[in-house]
Parts: structure tokens; C-alpha cells; sequence
């Protein structure tokens, strides 16, 4: 097939996948997106993109990952086009996503003035002896994909911004999955108003007629319609869950805070009266009470977080003195473990010492009871130029990496058949992470199956003007 015979196949697929007609005579800037649900998809409507291109005469400048260059290439080459030949002549360029894109994010946005000299610089020299230039590219969902929603919509603009001074057609590709998820309408509106044509996924572009097409819309707003039903129904019985856990809370609340104080009234008149055997039996309903006391506080600590009625106290403490104390009040509390210190930071923090303390408790019992069969649990703290970072070691049952990032959602625990025989709520991390974050820091978790976990956690140094 010469490259004549592949371009008329390939305007055929081009307008099969539903580009408007005109694209392959680009005069004005033309900034498409396609989405897409498969690699194969992909690749077959990239490759009708710039098949049609080198047809016509235009340089073509690929940035794409690998594996979507080799088979781009593949099929491109399988159509019949002289690749090499036009890679030579300079009219097929092929470069890596992830290459251009160190040569200008800085801190996680793409910085203007680089981008413009590394694109702008292409574009010229692409666009030599006056061709017409046609971009593929997908560094714009490298960054989707990595969670950089601000990034990715800095650079389509970025793109938009470059046609005012080179002159260029450019291909987006975006795949449907970077959009699961409510929270991501924002972005994919915004998405689809950086550019000047939006081709929808396969499941709609493949649709041969009109009345196929019609069908399938009117499908898809039913779905639409029925989804939004759904997800209004089920905000509501969350809404009603957090009240009850609310109102469960505080209505355990009042008993047990009664219970407590009639306990510890008892334990001084048999202390009085010199009852061992019962002063024994005190002690036991006491650590269950307290127990409750602890799991009702941490209801009540979440139902405050999702209000957003958690208060914070905002104080300068030193970070040293509380870890040495937190660590020696569970030491009092476990027979079956030791609990080994080690670093200093000499750190001033600013936020609530409670809170934090809370945090390294909840880390420190974790530790404990997810290590039955271990004798010790390693603290260490350390400081650098800008944070302290505390970590809670445990040699353990360890958690699965498919778990790791998941056990700091609310209710998560760990299913497999070991962590079932482990009594908790699943919402300690939940909580400690909210602490953290409040604090400007971080908790994260790095373990293995069955070796142990190590959690970490870091906080600002405290700096003058924080108050
Ligand atoms: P829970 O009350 O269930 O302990 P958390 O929110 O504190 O709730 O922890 C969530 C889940 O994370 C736990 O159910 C457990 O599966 C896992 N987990 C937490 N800490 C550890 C640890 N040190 N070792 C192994 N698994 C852990």
C-alpha cells in the first residue's frame, strides 16, 4: 500500500471515528480529544491521525508512552507506511511522554517558559520548508493518571497558549478509566473545554449509523439519570448513618461516663475495707470500661471529623518529651511487649499535644495487637532540616500490598482470614491520618506480608509567626 492508498483508508477511519471532515485540511489551530476504553482503540485512531497527516504531506510528532509508540508504529508500518523513510526525512517524529515531560514540570506544573522553548523549538523545526505540523500527544494524561488533575489541565492550556505562536493541529488522548469516580466531573468538563473537538470513547465512535447513535445516547442518559438517582439515594443513607453513629455515641456516652464513676467510688471503699478478691474483679470491669470508654471516643471523634466540628488546640510543644511519655503509659499497659525508643529531635511542634498523642497511641496498640507472636515494637524519631518524622515498627502479621493504601479509609479492615480473629472498628487510622494531615504532615505505611509493618508520620517544625 503506498502512502496515498493508506491516507484515502485512513480518512475513512477518520471520519468513522467521527472527526470532523475538515481535519484533514487543518488551517486554523485544532485541538481534539479523544477518549478512548481500550489500547486498541487507541491505537487505531491514532493511527488514522497521523497516517491521514503524513498522507497529506504534514510532519508528524508523536509523544507518547512506549508501549503506545511500538504498537502506533506497528500498525502504522502494517498499513503500509514507509515509517522509517519518513522518520528519516524528518517527517515522522516519535519522542517519550515521560521524557518531555522532566524537561519542564517544576514542582508538579509544567512551567510556561520551558514549555514554550522545548515545544516551541519542535514545532519550528518541524514545521521547516512551510509543513503543516500534527501532534499526538499524551503527556496530558501521563499527568491525569498520576493524580496531577491541576498539572494536566496547566498544560492543555499551555498547548491552547503555544497556537497563538506556532501553528499546529494536536491530538489529546485521554482513557475513560482516569475518570472513574464522581469527584472527577470537574475535571473532565474542564478537560473538554480545552478543546475544539471532543471524540467521544468507542463504545459511542464505532456506532456505524445515525439511528444506532441515537440509540445509544438515549441509553446512556437513562443510565445517566438512574446513576444520579442512585448516588442521591445513597448520599442520603450515609447522611443517615453518620447521624446515627453521631447520636449512638453520645447516647453510650452518658451510661458509660456514670458507670466509670460509680466503679471508681466502689474501688475506694473496698480499697478501704481491704477486699482484694473483689478490688481484683474492679480492676477487670475497669480496663473493659475503659475499653468502651476509648471506642466510644473515637466514634465521637469521627462523627465530629465528617461535621468538620473537630477542635484543635494550637500550642508549641516539644515533640521528644510526649513521644518518651505516650511510649512509657503503653509500656504500663502490655506485658507481652517491649517497647524500644530511640532517636531525638530536640523539635518544637505547633498543634494539639493531645491529638498527636493520640495519633502514636492508636499506632502503638495497632502495633501491639497485630503482633501476637513478636515480643517487640521499635519507636524511632528522628529530625531533619524541616520535619520530624516518628515511625512505629511491629514484626507482625505485616498487610498486603493491595491493602496498604486502603487501611486509612474509614471502616477498612484488612479481610483476610487472620485479621477476622482482631477486634477494632477500623477507624484508628482513619482518624490519626485526619490528625496528621491537619498538621501539615503525613502517615504512611510500608510493610510486608507476614514480616511486620512500619508506620511513619511527620510534622512541621515549629517556626516563629505559626501562631
Ligand atoms: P482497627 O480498629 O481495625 O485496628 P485501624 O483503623 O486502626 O482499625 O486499622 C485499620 C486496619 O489496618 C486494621 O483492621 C488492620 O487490618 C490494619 N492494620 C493496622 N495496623 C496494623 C499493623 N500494625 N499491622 C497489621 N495490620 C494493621
Amino acid at each position: 500500500m503506498t502512502t496515498t492508498s493508506a491516507s484515502n483508508s485512513r480518512d475513512i477511519t477518520e471520519q468513522k471515528l467521527g472527526l470532523r471532515s475538515h481535519e484533514s485540511e487543518m488551517s486554523a489551530f485544532e485541538h481534539l480529544v479523544q477518549f478512548y476504553e481500550t489500547d486498541a482503540f487507541l491505537v487505531d485512531s491514532v493511527s488514522g491521525f497521523i497516517a491521514t497527516g503524513l498522507g497529506a504531506g504534514d510532519t508528524c510528532i508523536v509523544i507518547a508512552t512506549q508501549p503506545h509508540r511500538e504498537n502506533l508504529e506497528e500498525r502504522l508500518e502494517a498499513d503500509g507506511l514507509d515509517l522509517a523513510g519518513a522518520r528519516t526525512r524528518g517527517e515522522y517524529i516519535s519522542l517519550d511522554a515521560v521524557e518531555m515531560l522532566s524537561a519542564f514540570m517544576v514542582d508538579g506544573l509544567p512551567e510556561p517558559g520551558r514549555f514554550a522553548e522545548v515545544i516551541g523549538s519542535l514545532i519550528e523545526q518541524a514545521a521547516q520548508g512551510q509543513r503543516r505540523v500534527r501532534i499526538f500527544g499524551e503527556m496530558v494524561a501521563l499527568l491525569l493518571m498520576e493524580g496531577n488533575r491541576s498539572g494536566a489541565i496547566r498544560l492543555e492550556e499551555l498547548w491552547n497558549d503555544l497556537s497563538k505562536l506556532h501553528s499546529y493541529s494536536l491530538l489529546c488522548a485521554y482513557p475513560m478509566h482516569g475518570f472513574d469516580g464522581e469527584v472527577y466531573e470537574q475535571e473532565f468538563t474542564e478537560i473538554c473545554q480545552q478543546h475544539s473537538q471532543v471524540i467521544p470513547a468507542e463504545s459511542y465512535t464505532t456506532l456505524a449509523s445515525t439511528d444506532d447513535r441515537l440509540r445509544t445516547i438515549t441509553l446512556l442518559q437513562q443510565k445517566a439519570h438512574s446513576l444520579e438517582v442512585e448516588i442521591s439515594r445513597r448520599k442520603e443513607l450515609e447522611r443517615r448513618k453518620d447521624e446515627f453513629i453521631s447520636m449512638a455515641s453520645h447516647e453510650l456516652k452518658t451510661p458509660v461516663t456514670s458507670l466509670k464513676g460509680f466503679l471508681d467510688l466502689l474501688q475506694r471503699r473496698l480499697a478501704t475495707q481491704g477486699d482484694e478478691q473483689s478490688l481484683h474483679y474492679l480492676a477487670r470491669m475497669d480496663a473493659q470500661v475503659q475499653k468502651l470508654t476509648r471506642l466510644i471516643a473515637d466514634l465521637l471523634d469521627l462523627s465530629r471529623m465528617q461535621a468538620g466540628q473537630l477542635v484543635y488546640r494550637e500550642e508549641c510543644f516539644e515533640l521528644d518529651g510526649l513521644v518518651r511519655e505516650i511510649v512509657e503509659n503503653i509500656q504500663g499497659t502490655t506485658q507481652t511487649h517491649r517497647l524500644l525508643l530511640d532517636g531525638e529531635t530536640q523539635a518544637r511542634v505547633f498543634g494539639d499535644r493531645d491529638r498527636i498523642a493520640q495519633v502514636l497511641v492508636n499506632l502503638l496498640n495497632n502495633a501491639i495487637k497485630y503482633s501476637p507472636q513478636a515480643d517487640t515494637v521499635r519507636v524511632h524519631m528522628a529530625k531533619d532540616h524541616q520535619q520530624v518524622i516518628v515511625s512505629v515498627q511491629d514484626f507482625g502479621i505485616g498487610i498486603d500490598k493491595e491493602h496498604q493504601h486502603k487501611i486509612f479509609e474509614r471502616f477498612y479492615q484488612a479481610t483476610g482470614p487472620e485479621e477476622k480473629t482482631y477486634p477494632g472498628l477500623g477507624i484508628g487510622l482513619y482518624i490519626s491520618s485526619q490528625i496528621v494531615r491537619r498538621h501539615g504532615g503525613r502517615l504512611w505505611v510500608e510493610s510486608k506480608k507476614g514480616e511486620g509493618s512500619t508506620f511513619y508520620f511527620t510534622l512541621s517544625l515549629f517556626q516563629e509567626g505559626m501562631k
